[in-house]
């Protein structure tokens, strides 16, 4: 049985039989994957505080049932707890830990999005002005898993779309204002995109909420964390 170590989050945990834990990591060199804590809800000290959200760890783990790994030893690398302290910032942290649940799939290396979530959460740890990089981490993560709406041309008639457009879920991309006028109901969306950061705040929670819409329909997955987000 040979042991393997890499660098993880955790995205998810739950309480399995009585004393264990099952937690889903999004790590470096395999992507999401299941682990079963042995004794982590029932010893304290076998894992300490360390199997919480926004740690980076460094993980050793060993094969296990079918495609669930055993969790053998943790330890942290770096630490972004202090996202925990502020609502805001818990909020949107948690935002992003489902979207990369949601996003990707089981023991599969995806080194971008890896580096996409460590970068994210970094940024939410250590600035304060969150809310702006949320449209561009959705669209980023939609691209490293292959799910990017094309907003360069225009679905329908080709055009190049420069600042504004309508982007339409179904057909995963972008029309012009004309094309989306001419189309009428059957378009979803309004003045999106391109100018991200330098949306208002309104715009942006629109655009949050329509990438939202976008990675559902294009996952099959619910987002739990969402109502959450966009109470505010
Ligand atoms: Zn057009």
């Amino acid at each position: 049985m040979t042991e393997q170590i890499t660098h993880a989050f955790v995205l998810k945990k739950i309480v399995y039989k009585e004393a264990d834990y099952i937690i889903s990591f999004y790590s470096s060199d395999f992507g999401k994957i299941s682990c079963i804590a042995r004794s982590a809800k029932k010893s304290s000290k076998r894992f300490g505080g360390r199997l919480e959200p926004f740690l980076n760890l460094k993980i050793k783990i060993k094969p296990g049932i079918r495609h669930i790994k055993y969790l053998e030893d943790c330890s942290i690398i770096k630490s972004y707890a202090d996202i925990m302290n502020d609502l805001d910032k818990y909020k949107w942290g948690s935002f992003i830990l489902e979207y990369i649940e949601n996003l990707s799939e089981a023991e599969e290396q995806n080194r971008d999005l890896y580096e996409l979530l460590q970068s994210s959460i970094e940024y939410i740890c250590e600035k304060n002005d969150i809310i702006n990089m949320i449209p561009r981490f959705q669209y980023k993560a939609l691209r490293c898993v292959g799910l990017t709406p094309e907003l360069t041309a225009c679905f329908s008639c080709g055009r190049d779309v420069t600042d504004e457009g309508y982007l339409s879920i179904r057909q995963g991309g972008i029309a012009c204002i004309e094309c989306g006028k001419k189309s009428g109901a059957k378009v979803e969306g309004y003045k999106f995109i391109k100018k991200f950061d330098k949306n208002d705040k309104q715009t942006i929670m629109k655009n949050i909420a329509l990438l939202t819409r976008f990675t559902k329909f294009h996952t099959g997955k619910e987002f739990k964390s969402e109502r959450f987000v966009m109470e505010n």
